[in-house]
């Protein structure tokens, strides 16, 4: 994991954890689907400021690409 510095305050005592998320996504169809994936949120201990790194941006695009390839195999085998 990446060592993230806090975007608000600039202090680097930051905490990761994990959740799960649901997004609204859309495949290369246009289709849209749900996009359920645990991601990655920071939060700085010195301002309680909570956000998005790049860990959570690489995993929705783990993320993505994982649930895109799940459906063109289920599409190839109907
Ligand atoms: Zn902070």
């Amino acid at each position: 994991m990446t060592k993230e510095r806090c975007p608000n305050c600039g202090g680097s005592d930051v905490a990761t954890r994990i959740v799960n998320d649901c997004l609204r996504a859309a495949d290369p169809r246009g289709k849209a689907f749900d996009l359920t994936l645990q991601l990655p949120v920071c939060r700085c201990r010195s301002c309680k400021f909570c956000w998005q790194g790049r860990d959570a941006l690489a995993a929705k695009e783990a993320a993505y690409q994982h649930a895109i390839r799940k459906q063109l195999a289920s599409q190839a085998s109907t």
